[in-house]
C-alpha cells in the first residue's frame, strides 16, 4: 500500500520546500524505497508552459512532454527517476477536469462546487501516482503559502485525504521559518505557531515541522515550539541555511528527518541510507582542483531562475571534472560587434542560452561570432543553437539577411524555419515540439565521444529547426550534422569541424543532467574550458 507525504509552506514563500522534499525523498530512496514527489500548483494557468520566465523561471520539460514547474528539475536531478505530466498539476488543470465532466453530464444534474466536486478531483489527482503501484511513498508538495485564498481547496484536499487514509498512511510537513532577530539576539517562534494555527483552523495538524533558520534552533526552542504546535520534539526539525542544495540531504539525515517520517508511517526503517556516492559528489565539488569562468549569455539573466536547469548541470559536471565553474551572466542585449572581446576576452567557455522571440537575438549572434573566431569554447542551446547556425550562415557561407522565420518571416536565407507539422498550429498552450525525441549521432564526432555511443534521446521545446535545404552547404563550409532525429531527419546537433569545441544542441540537455548521471555535454563543455584555460595561462 502506497503511503503519503505532504509538504506544506508557512509564513513565507521561498523557504525551499522543493529542496526539502527533494532531500527527504532521497534519503528515503538511499534507504531502499522508491518514492516520487509531486508538485500541485495553486496558479489558474494549465501549466507553465505559457508563462514568461520571469514569472515563474524556467518551464521544466518532462519525458512525455509535459511543461512544469521548476521544482521537477530538484526532483529528477536528486532522485534520478524521471518525472512526468501526472507529477505536476494546476488549479486550472482541476477545474478544466471538472467543467468537462460537467459538460459530458458526469454530475447528474448536481450543483458542481468547490467542496466536494473540485476537492474531489484534487483528491483523484493526489491518488494518481500512487496507484499505479509503482511507489512505496508519494510525496506531493503543495505550491504557496499556507492562508493563500487560491491554495484554500488543496488544503481542504489535504484534509479530507488524511482523514480517508488514515494518520499512519498520510502525514503532513509543515515547511515554517524561526527568524533571528537581531537587535533582540533571539530566535523567534511566533510566526511559526501562527503559521500552524492557520492550518489547524483548516483542520490539518501537522505531524512534523521543518524550521527553516540562519541558527542553530536550541533543545529550549524546539521544546517550545513542540508544545505550541502539538508536536513530539524529534518531530521539530532544523533546517539552516546551505552553501549548496546538495548538503541539504545530509543535513536532513542529521536531524533524522527520513526516521521520523518512516516512524510516523509505521514503515521498517530498513537499512541506514546509502549516500556514498552523493558524498563523492560533495567531495568532489568542494574540493575542486580547478577553475573556469563561462559566460551564460542570454535575455533573462536579471532572474537566474529562469536558467534553473543549466546552472545545475553546470554544478554536476564541475564535480565530475572536479572544477569549480564559475557562471557569469551576460545579458544578450548588452554585446554588440565592438564590444565583444571586451565583453568575452576573460572567459574560458560560453554558452548561448535557450529563448524565445528577436530582443537580445543579435547579441548572442555577435557573441558567437566572437567566439567561433576566436576558439573560446562554446555550447549552444536550442535557440544557442539556431543562432549559430544563423551566425556560420551570415558571416562563413555570406548568406546575407540569414535568419530565422522566428523573426523574419520575409528572409532570403530562411536557415532555420518553422517545422513543418507546426505550421497549421495556432493556440500557444502544449503546441511545441515536446518531450523525448531519438538521435542517432555520427562517429568521429565530438557529439559521439561526449556520449560514447550511437543512439540517444533528448528532451525538446521549440518549433523552429534547422532548414536541411542549407545542410549539404553547411557541411562542406565545415558545420556537420553530428546528432539527426532517425525518423524525421531533423538536425539536433550541429558543430564545427576545426574548433576545439563549438556545439549546439536543438534539445535542451540541461533537463537531464542529475547528480548520478551529470549530462555528457556539459561535462565535455567544461573539460573543452578547463583545456582552454590552461592553455591561454601558458
Ligand atoms: N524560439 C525557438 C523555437 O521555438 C527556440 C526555443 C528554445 O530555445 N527553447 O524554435
Amino acid at each position: 500500500m502506497t503511503k503519503y507525504i505532504f509538504v506544506t509552506g508557512g509564513v513565507t514563500s521561498s523557504l525551499g520546500k522543493g529542496i526539502i522534499s527533494a532531500s527527504l525523498a532521497k534519503l528515503l530512496q538511499a534507504r531502499g524505497y522508491s518514492v516520487t514527489i509531486q508538485k500541485f500548483d495553486p496558479y489558474i494557468n494549465i501549466d507553465p508552459g505559457t508563462l514568461n520566465p520571469y514569472e515563474h523561471g524556467e518551464c521544466y520539460v518532462t519525458e512525455d512532454g509535459a511543461e512544469t514547474d521548476l521544482d521537477l528539475g530538484h526532483y529528477e536531478r536528486f532522485l534520478n527517476v524521471a518525472t512526468s505530466q501526472a507529477n505536476n498539476v494546476t488549479t486550472g488543470r482541476i477545474y478544466q477536469n471538472v467543467i468537462n465532466k460537467e459538460r459530458q453530464g458526469e454530475y447528474l444534474g448536481k450543483t458542481v462546487q468547490v467542496v466536494p466536486h473540485i476537492t474531489d478531483e484534487i483528491k483523484r489527482n493526489m491518488r494518481l501516482l500512487g496507484e499505479t503501484g509503482e511507489y512505496d511513498i508519494v510525496i506531493t508538495e503543495l505550491g504557496g503559502t499556507v492562508g493563500d485564498i487560491e491554495s484554500l481547496p488543496f488544503i481542504e484536499a489535504v484534509r479530507q485525504f488524511k482523514w480517508e487514509e488514515g494518520a499512519h498512511n498520510a502525514i503532513v510537513i509543515h515547511l515554517t521559518l524561526i527568524p533571528y532577530l537581531a537587535a533582540a539576539g533571539e530566535l523567534k517562534t511566533k510566526p511559526t505557531q501562527h503559521s500552524v494555527k492557520a492550518l489547524l483552523e483548516y483542520g490539518i495538524q501537522p505531524d512534523i515541522l521543518v524550521c527553516r533558520s540562519e541558527r542553530s534552533i536550541s533543545l529550549d526552542i524546539r521544546k517550545k515550539i513542540a508544545l505550541f504546535c502539538n508536536v513530539n520534539v524529534n518531530a521539530v526539525i532544523e533546517s539552516l541555511d546551505a552553501s549548496t542544495i546538495y548538503d541539504v540531504p545530509l543535513l536532513m539525515m542529521k536531524e533524522q528527518l527520513d526516521k521520523t517520517v518512516l516512524s510516523k508511517l509505521k514503515l521498517a526503517q530498513k537499512n541506514e541510507p546509502d549516500m556514498e556516492r552523493w558524498k563523492e559528489f560533495l567531495g568532489r565539488l568542494k574540493n575542486p582542483t580547478s577553475e573556469v569562468k563561462i559566460g551564460l549569455v542570454g535575455k533573462y539573466v536579471e532572474l537566474p531562475d529562469a536558467y534553473k536547469s543549466i546552472i545545475e548541470s553546470f554544478i554536476h559536471a564541475g564535480s565530475k571534472n572536479e572544477c569549480k565553474v564559475k557562471v557569469e551572466y551576460i545579458h544578450s542585449e548588452s554585446i554588440y560587434p565592438d564590444n565583444a572581446k571586451e565583453r568575452l576576452a576573460h572567459l574560458d567557455g560560453v554558452l548561448v542560452a535557450p529563448g524565445f522571440g528577436s530582443r537580445g537575438i543579435e547579441g548572442k549572434i555577435d557573441t558567437i561570432k566572437y567566439v567561433r573566431e576566436n576558439n573560446v569554447p562554446f555550447f549552444g542551446i536550442c535557440l544557442g543553437m539556431q543562432c549559430a547556425v544563423i551566425e556560420f550562415g551570415r558571416n562563413v557561407l555570406g548568406l546575407n539577411g540569414a535568419n530565422t522565420t522566428e523573426i523574419d518571416e520575409e528572409t532570403i536565407h530562411p536557415v532555420i524555419n518553422m517545422m513543418e507539422d507546426q505550421k497549421n498550429i495556432t493556440a500557444k498552450g502544449g503546441t511545441m515540439r515536446l518531450g523525448a525525441y531519438p538521435c542517432d549521432l555520427k562517429k568521429g564526432t565530438k557529439a559521439y565521444s561526449a556520449y560514447g555511443k550511437t543512439h540517444i534521446t533528448e528532451r525538446h521545446r521549440h518549433r523552429y529547426e534547422f532548414n536541411s535545404a542549407y545542410l549539404n552547404q553547411f557541411e562542406e563550409a565545415g558545420m556537420i550534422a553530428s546528432g539527426v532525429n532517425p525518423e524525421s531527419n531533423l538536425v539536433e546537433i550541429v558543430e564545427l569541424k576545426n574548433h576545439p569545441f563549438f556545439v549546439g544542441g536543438q534539445f535542451h540537455p540541461e533537463l537531464k543532467s542529475t547528480v548520478a548521471n551529470p549530462h555528457p555535454l556539459f561535462v565535455k563543455f567544461v573539460a573543452a574550458a578547463m583545456e582552454f584555460a590552461k592553455k591561454k595561462t601558458k
